[in-house]
């Protein structure tokens, strides 16, 4: 699990950025201290036990990364890259992400709670025990993937696909649902209502 590092400021609750002392609200120069970090996971590809928030992220390409024991919560991610990556317990959580690909993708104990996604693509993916709780989305597929175990508690999905997916034990109860396709999919295994 990544180390929960506080902001050096007094007061500040926000965590630090790995590699500063301070969040990104309290770093002498923010955009350094962003690009200095995104710059280590484009050369090495990977980004392990890092923290990252309340950063606005555009044009990346995060193809072919590892993601591990991560802390990625509330950024805004902008057209961004991420087919094809590996993405092992670690938070994206109140996150926005706009026009971003998530295309092949493995991912394992992803939490995604409380964010919103706008025109995404997950499709091609093994997705399992991700937690997308409460999220809203809109234009967003997820395509021939494996959601095995997933979450999607409280969601608000509009034009939202779910095209021949596996949903074997995926919850979307409380969830509202308007223009969802379930097209081949095994509907019948996901969870829907609860007691
Ligand atoms: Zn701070």
């Amino acid at each position: 699990m990544f180390a929960y590092i506080p902001c050096e400021t007094d007061g500040c609750t926000h965590p630090a950025v790995t590699g500063s002392p301070c969040c990104l609200l309290h770093a002498p120069d923010p955009e350094k201290t962003k690009r200095d970090l995104l710059e280590v996971l484009e050369k090495t590809r990977s980004l392990h036990s890092s923290t990252l928030t309340g950063a606005e992220i555009r044009d990346r390409d995060f193809t072919g990364c590892r993601f591990s024991a991560c802390n990625l919560s509330r950024n805004l991610f902008i057209n961004c890259d991420f087919s094809g990556s590996y993405i092992q317990l670690s938070f994206f959580d109140f996150s926005k992400f706009l026009h971003c690909t998530f295309q092949d993708i493995n991912i394992k104990y992803g939490v995604f709670a409380g964010s919103e996604f706008s025109s995404c693509s997950f499709a091609d993916s093994d997705i399992f025990h991700t937690n997308f709780l409460g999220i809203s989305a809109r234009n967003c597929a997820f395509d021939d993937s494996d959601l095995y175990y997933s979450t999607f508690i409280q969601s608000q999905l509009e034009f939202v696909s779910y095209t021949d997916c596996n949903l074997n034990r995926v919850d979307f109860s409380s969830s509202r649902r308007n223009n969802v396709n379930f097209k081949y999919s095994n509907y019948e295994e996901a969870v829907f209502t609860r007691d």
